[in-house]
């Protein structure tokens, strides 16, 4: 059987259920755009717990998404959706791409948070955009993008508040959106949301706790991974 669709650190695979398909979590990391390449044994097991029990405590919310039960240590079935190819990024303080762009410093806290918008192109670079520039591209309409923003501040503060619990500040992350197959009309919150699309630093230490220790080659990538996991699992 061949995986239906396969990316840089998931593959997916058609189901019995014309409607739902099976995503598989690899080991495989990259950054920079693909640049940088890595293997680390448990990342996929780590990055499927994480973002099942995030996926779980989001539903339980009332947040959408497209989960629908974890199969095994790096396999969930996932309602099938066509993504919505606009990455919407939330910033609670400032960091990477935000630091570069802007010569601020690491770790400033914004008055509100900040959204930001980029075209899923790897061919691209992932080149930020705004509304007008997606409403032109035809990639989402007017009414998407509103739910978009709104959905994207709700996960925002359900989630800052659920890292604070577990000792972690959430200082950005990224979202991906699909539209329901069996319904299009219908939006939920789809790919995954891990360690590997959020930065988390510890609250006492200041500590990072996610992707930009294999980023800048901090070591200690999956004993991070390994802690997130056992904080949120923590929480009642
Ligand atoms: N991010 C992601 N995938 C991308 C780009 C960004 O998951 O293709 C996440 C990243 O991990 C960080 C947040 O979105 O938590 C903001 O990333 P930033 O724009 O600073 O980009 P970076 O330079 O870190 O890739």
């Amino acid at each position: 059987m061949q995986a239906l669709y396969e990316g840089k650190a998931k593959r997916l695979w058609a189901t019995d259920d014309a409607q739902v398909l099976r995503m598989e979590f690899k080991n495989d990391a990259t950054a920079f755009n693909g640049e940088k390449k890595a293997q680390f044994e448990n990342k996929g097991r780590l990055n499927n717990t994480i973002s099942t029990l995030i996926y779980g405590y989001l539903e339980r919310c009332g947040v959408p998404t497209h989960f629908v039960k974890q199969l095994d240590d790096t396999n969930v079935l996932v309602k099938k959706v066509e993504i919505v190819m606009v990455e919407v990024i939330i910033r609670n303080y400032s960091a990477g791409s935000f630091c570069k762009r802007t010569g601020l410093e690491e770790g400033k806290k914004f008055s509100q948070p900040i959204i930001e918008y980029s075209l899923k192109s790897d061919e691209l670079g992932d080149p930020l955009v705004n509304d007008d520039y997606i409403r032109e591209l035809g990639l989402a309409t007017i009414a998407e993008m509103q739910f978009l923003r709104t959905s994207a501040l709700k996960v925002n503060e359900i989630l800052s508040d659920l890292f604070a619990k577990a000792g972690l500040r959430l200082i950005d992350f990224k979202l991906e959106f699909g539209r329901l197959a069996s319904d299009p009309s219908t939006i939920v919150l789809a790919d995954e949301i891990s360690p590997d699309g959020c930065r988390l630093w510890d609250l006492a230490t200041g500590e990072k706790m996610d992707k930009d220790r294999f980023r800048r080659d901090l070591g200690g990538v999956m004993e991070a991974y390994e802690e997130v996991l056992k904080r949120l699992q923590e929480q009642p």
